[in-house]
């Protein structure tokens, strides 16, 4: 689709801190200031909702960020992650291509991701990533 960040994220064509990918899925770190240690899980296909996907690309983005979600659990955050699907314009969706959020629980419990978005410290993003990716490799079954 012409024009989602998504979908050129997914093929390359822009920047991104990518911690798990594989041939159908991807997750990279959230890069927005209003939500600090959010990493998005999307199919590589521009889906736009949960209604469209198909059987396996649905089951391949969920195994994606199942084990993306225990990565990041062994990598920064014992508290674990909430996960959480964004579908097109029924909330505040800004990316209208299909995206699981990974979420830190307890956002106000004092316990932060060791980087900061909000200061746009784009070599600690590239560190943590680093971190993830590290630790996916370790606990890939
Ligand atoms: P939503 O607003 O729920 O649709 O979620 C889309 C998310 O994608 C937002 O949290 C944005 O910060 C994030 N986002 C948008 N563009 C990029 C990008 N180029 N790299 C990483 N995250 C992005
Ligand atoms: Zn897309």
């Amino acid at each position: 689709m012409m024009g989602c960040i998504f979908c050129a994220i997914a093929k390359g064509e822009a920047p991104a801190e990518v911690v798990y990918e594989d041939q159908a899925t991807m997750a990279f770190l959230d890069i927005n200031p209003a939500t600090p240690g959010h990493t998005l899980v999307i199919p590589k296909m521009h889906v736009r909702n949960i209604y469209d996907l198909n059987d396996e690309t649905a089951a391949a983005v969920m195994r994606t960020a199942t084990r993306v979600a225990r990565g990041l659990r062994n990598a920064l955050r014992p508290d674990g992650m909430n996960l959480m699907q964004a579908n097109e314009r029924a909330g505040f969706q800004s990316v209208f291509h299909f995206h699981f959020h990974l979420v830190p629980r307890w956002v106000g419990d004092g316990l932060r991701l060791p980087w900061k978005p909000e200061q746009g410290d784009a070599q600690a993003m590239a560190e943590v990533a680093s971190r993830i990716r590290k630790v996916l490799i370790e606990t890939k079954e």
